[in-house]
């Protein structure tokens, strides 16, 4: 049995391409659980919460507390600490979420890389498209074109995308490809830069000394997930 100090075991880390998981209700708080293990991910980095469903029960919020997860279901869902349940995400959606997510990843170390230095103010992962805020003062539109082909380029290369923990304790994560430095994030990444597809990226002008990038990739289907 895990102690009550035990926080869930995110296994959206290990596997991010599992959809499936049964495990067991770690405990109880109206209509709030947390389970023993994980595959459904919490908002954050900017990336958005998995949809899914907890032991039939669909989730109606996944939220973070501390290094918690916690799943907020109807209020009659009457599970009990303990109880054995499955857990499904929406795998498609997970994988779009993953595409854009690593999109971003590399227009944002692209952007470092060639306008540095140049500051991040903001930046959200939907299952449509992501987006990038930074601060600068002119229109960064020019920059596009060569952005979205060196962003292309290291898709057409098909690099493996390392991702592990630089602290496990403390649930520090990075990832890293090859000819760039490893890059903090906690969120769930692909296993090859080649599974993004096609990259588009827009500018919008959301005022003064702010710009936008909007990136979106291609429609595709998602692979099978693992079992
Ligand atoms: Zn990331």
């Amino acid at each position: 049995m895990r102690s009550g100090t035990e926080v869930t075991r995110k296994l959206f880390w290990q596997d991010p391409y599992r959809a499936r998981l049964e495990t067991r209700v770690a405990s109880v708080a109206g209509d709030q659980v947390t389970l023993q293990e994980t595959i459904l991910y919490a908002l954050s980095g900017g990336q958005e919460s998995d949809h899914g469903s907890i032991g039939g029960h669909p989730v109606l919020e996944a939220r973070k507390d501390g290094r918690e997860i916690r799943y907020r279901l109807d209020p009659g869902h009457g599970l009990e600490p303990g109880d054995a349940v499955a857990i499904e995400i929406d795998w498609p959606r997970r994988y779009r979420l993953m595409r854009l997510h690593f999109a971003a990843e590399i227009v944002l170390e692209l952007v470092y890389r060639s306008l540095g230095p140049i500051r991040k103010i903001g930046a959200h992962i939907a299952a449509d498209k992501a987006r990038i805020d930074f601060e600068w003062s002119e229109n960064i539109a020019a920059h596009l074109p060569a952005l979205a082909q060196a962003a292309q380029a290291i898709v057409e290369a098909d690099r493996p995308i390392t991702s592990a923990y630089s602290d496990e304790a403390a649930e520090r994560r990075y990832w890293q490809i090859a000819d760039f430095d490893p890059v903090p994030c906690g969120g769930t990444h692909l296993k090859r830069t080649g599974e993004i597809g096609r990259i588009e990226l827009k500018r919008r002008n959301i005022g003064k000394g702010k710009e936008r990038i909007e990136i979106t990739v291609d429609e595709r289907a998602a692979p099978a997930a693992s079992a």
